[in-house]
């Protein structure tokens, strides 16, 4: 609908204009800096991509990389004023770290972004499904999720490790977590240990291992380029909010991993959270719990404690189950889980825009309202009191639910 409105401001922009007569220069658009909207010279392109078909979201089996490539390819072609693709880096294996950029179209370079990334463990499948599934909704239904494009821009990287991804995916290999960079005779660095923070203080884990941190901090071409990104966010002032997608305890955890530091917008973070998890409940059934991420890992190097470091306000580590194979079809678990993922970030992200607005600084975090205040878009998001009802189903109050969560969110402090 938008890209309708689209064209015929384009064309009485132009009809309005003074266009450059044919022997003078015609002026370049710069896209690959800020490539989300530029008025009166793409035109002939819009109106020839037009005609493009919306791809389909494969939903029966997971995604790789070649399959993930052509989805965005034919996105971008068919939605060229929503989607633009960037390579943020080129892995070992050669391949691509493909970064989305999604905008609603306004051409405001200052709007606040929404970083969200999956695939950053070779073997968590599922969540560069969902990723898929989250740049899909966004974009194919950009008009019933108007309020999550309206005051940002969302930066999805669908797959952070493909060549671990690749690996573990044909190889058969559910257990491969790292990436396929060599490091003295074996292969491959846990991107998740491997960001430049507490970086290899707590484990001691030798080249062989899953847990192998890389031979210094950001001695990898993936987490290289993704903590430049988040700087990049910061030092540009556009940092908000920050998703990474893992497997596989379900859970909706806050920093800190490394230690029991706590921040001033932990209440803030904990509600985000709640609200979130009490959201997926109403819809599925399923629990997410959210947390404090110190007591499960208590690791260093990881994208979620470095995010926090480099200064982005809101940030979240939403860990989705894997496949029990035995207790459902591969199509049923990923048709469930995209729906499932998409519900828990889209109300993370709208939790987000309700509690702490993107227009200020970080130093205004807020705690979150405590009347219980409702979404500004009560269509689609969950009052934030809609948690008694859902924490009622467990035969708890409310309250008492709350006060539980809490107590174990300190007692790992
Ligand atoms: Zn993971």
């Amino acid at each position: 609908m938008w890209r309708v409105v689209c064209l015929l401001f384009c064309i009485a922009v132009a009809a309005a204009m003074d266009l450059p007569k044919p022997d003078e220069a015609t002026p370049t658009v710069d896209w690959a800096d800020e490539p989300t909207f530029t008025l009166g010279l793409q035109d002939e392109t819009e109106l020839d991509l037009e005609d493009e078909p919306t791809p389909t979201l494969n939903l029966e089996d997971f995604y790789g990389y070649n399959g993930m490539m052509e989805y965005l390819r034919n996105l971008s072609q068919a939605y060229c004023c929503t989607v633009t693709r960037q390579s943020l880096t080129t892995t070992y294996e050669n391949r691509s770290v493909e970064l989305v950029k999604i905008s609603d179209g306004q051409g405001r370079s200052e709007k606040k972004v929404i970083l969200l990334d999956a695939g950053t463990h070779g073997n968590e499948w599922i969540t560069t499904t969902v990723a898929l599934k989250i740049v899909h909704e966004l974009v194919v239904n950009q008009d019933a999720h108007a309020r999550l494009l309206e005051s940002c821009d969302w930066y999805v990287l669908p797959m952070v490790n493909p060549d671990g991804y690749e690996y573990s995916l044909v190889q058969k290999l559910k257990l491969w977590q790292k990436n396929r960079s060599p490091h003295g005779g074996q292969y491959g660095t846990n991107l998740n240990r491997n960001y430049d923070t507490h970086w290899n203080l707590t484990e001691d884990a030798p080249t062989h291992s899953q847990y192998y941190p890389g031979s210094s901090a950001f001695s990898e071409l993936e987490t290289l380029a993704v903590g430049g990104l988040m700087r990049d966010l910061v030092e540009t002032k556009r940092e908000f909010l920050y998703i990474t997608l893992h497997t596989e305890n379900k859970s909706i955890f806050y920093p800190s991993v490394f230690d029991t530091k706590t921040g001033k917008a932990d209440g803030l973070l904990h509600a985000i959270a709640q609200l979130a998890s009490a959201a997926i409940f109403e819809k599925t059934r399923s629990v997410y719990v959210p947390s404090l991420a110190y007591g499960y890992d208590g690791v260093g190097g990881t994208s979620l404690d470095y995010a926090y470091e480099v200064g982005i306000p809101l940030l979240f580590a939403f860990e989705m189950p894997e496949m029990r194979a035995e207790a459902e079809s591969k199509t049923t678990f990923i048709t469930h889980q995209a729906m499932e993922g998409w519900e828990g970030v889209m109300h993370l992200a709208l939790g987000a825009l309700e509690m702490y607005s993107p227009s200020k600084s970080s130093s205004n975090t807020t705690n979150p309202p405590s009347d219980g205040s409702k979404h500004a878009n009560s269509t689609c998001a969950p009052a934030t009191n809609d948690a008694p009802s859902v924490f009622g189903s467990f035969g708890l109050p409310a309250a008492t639910f709350s006060a539980l969560l809490a107590y174990l969110a300190l007692a790992v402090i």
